[in-house]
């Protein structure tokens, strides 16, 4: 089976078409400046079969347009990569929020929209965006089935005791206020791969998984199932991000608004955009130019670049030791994303501290590229640098959810 896996954002639409038989990508591209302005719109459409790769200035007023001119490439005779539309079996849609209800990925039908709609509320930069590139498909591709995969469901079966905030309980029961969680289609790809590298039955293991990129998250996997992660209601929680704070003392917003005259939408969205180590460094929300003012003592900005590179480490490394505590300990931990998966240095800094606990990585192995196992000589727990691959991951759920 073909698998067509959408990730709609609010004015991007990025794809993969992917062969379930061997899990070999066939094409994959964006539509970008979706409904920006009149006329606007940028595709990239990269056929992985030889064919020349096209790029093009396009006019994309809706999601429905860029679907179109998706749809019309993978089956185009100079660029495609299919034969006709019929070839591809399924659709697998990335979606943020399916609130408490949904613990796996849904074949959609009338309902699941209703509960995509409904959790608007709970992601509303998001799942509106998402419920469009659902409705361009199912209009594109009447028939072809199409199937939710929400960046929640991994951490449903946290227990009530790591997802319940100490607020009035009646906030919780009146607007679904408790932690969800993020990048869960990430840790659960990563930590399964982890699970063939340590060779043993996912019931029997406990592995921490750090995703760390732009968003960074970690989770607490036991026997396959997220007992708990950084991330909560919003993606703003847990460690410090690109530009987002991550956990801080909530009384800093009423501090900061009234100081500076702002509302608090506009302390939030200080908080997500402006903070960070983008806000410590005052750099860059991209970690490699961090560590290159990090490293250059001539650079003006470098000691605040130092500052936001040891926040980071010191927060990833707190959460790591909490959630190696939450487990009894660990068989292995996964660094992944962009930063996880690229910077030596990140997955060194961060785990240093953890020698306390037995836990080590091989300097030299530790510079090498891909899946690699970095374990240090004598280290308790298995420490592995897994590339993420949140689309195969959306593939293979949308492939079992509808071979059911
Ligand atoms: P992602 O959100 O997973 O795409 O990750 C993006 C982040 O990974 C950015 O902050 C990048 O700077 C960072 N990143 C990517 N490659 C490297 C690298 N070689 N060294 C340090 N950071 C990197």
């Amino acid at each position: 089976m073909k698998v067509l896996v959408i990730n709609a954002g609010s004015s991007s639409v990025k794809y993969q078409l992917i062969d379930m038989t061997t899990e070999t990508l066939i094409a994959k591209g964006l539509c970008e400046k979706i409904g920006i302005a009149p006329g606007s719109g940028h595709m990239k459409h990269s056929p992985q079969n030889g064919k020349p790769a096209y790029e093009v200035e396009i006019a994309l007023p809706t999601h429905t347009d860029a679907i179109k001119a998706v749809l019309e490439k993978l089956v185009s005779p100079e660029f495609g990569v299919v034969s006709s539309l019929s070839d591809i079996g399924a659709v697998g849609h990335r979606v943020l929020n399916g609130g408490p209800k949904y613990a796996e990925s849904a074949l959609v039908d009338a309902s699941v929209i209703k509960d995509i709609e409904y959790f608007i509320p709970l992601g509303p930069l998001h799942n509106p965006h998402n419920l469009s590139g659902i409705r361009a498909c199912i209009g594109a591709m009447p028939g072809v089935p199409q199937v939710a995969t929400f960046d929640t469901s991994f951490h449903q079966t946290m227990p009530d005791y790591a997802y319940t905030y100490a607020i009035p309980y009646k906030y919780q029961e009146k607007y679904h206020i408790r932690r969800y969680g993020f990048h869960g289609t990430s840790h659960k790809y990563v930590s399964q791969e982890a699970v063939k590298l340590l060779g043993a039955k996912a019931e029997n293991t406990r592995i921490i998984t750090c995703h760390l990129g732009n968003g960074s998250s970690l989770a607490a996997i036991r026997g396959g199932k997220c007992i708990d992660t950084s991330m909560g209601l919003t993606p703003l929680e847990g460690v410090p991000m690109g530009t987002r704070s991550g956990s801080i003392d909530p009384a800093i917003v009423e501090y900061i608004a009234d100081s500076e005259k702002l509302t608090v939408a506009e302390t939030l969205h200080l908080l997500n955009h402006e903070s960070g180590v983008l806000g410590i460094s005052g750099v860059s929300s991209d970690f490699r130019e961090i560590e290159a003012v990090a490293e250059n003592g001539g650079e003006p900005l470098y000691a605040r670049a130092n500052l936001a590179l040891k926040v980071f480490y010191y927060n990833v490394m707190k959460y790591l030791a909490s959630y190696y505590g939450a487990l009894g300990g660990a068989d292995a931990i996964v660094f992944t994303a962009g930063l996880g998966e690229n910077s030596a240095e990140a997955r060194a800094e961060i785990t240093k501290p953890l020698a306390g606990l037995g836990i080590s990585l091989d300097p030299e192995k530790n510079k090498v590229r891909g899946t690699v196992d970095i374990t240090g000589n004598g280290s308790k727990v298995r420490i592995f640098t897994i590339p993420t691959n949140e689309e195969l991951m959306i593939a293979r759920d949308t492939k079992a959810i509808v071979e059911r």
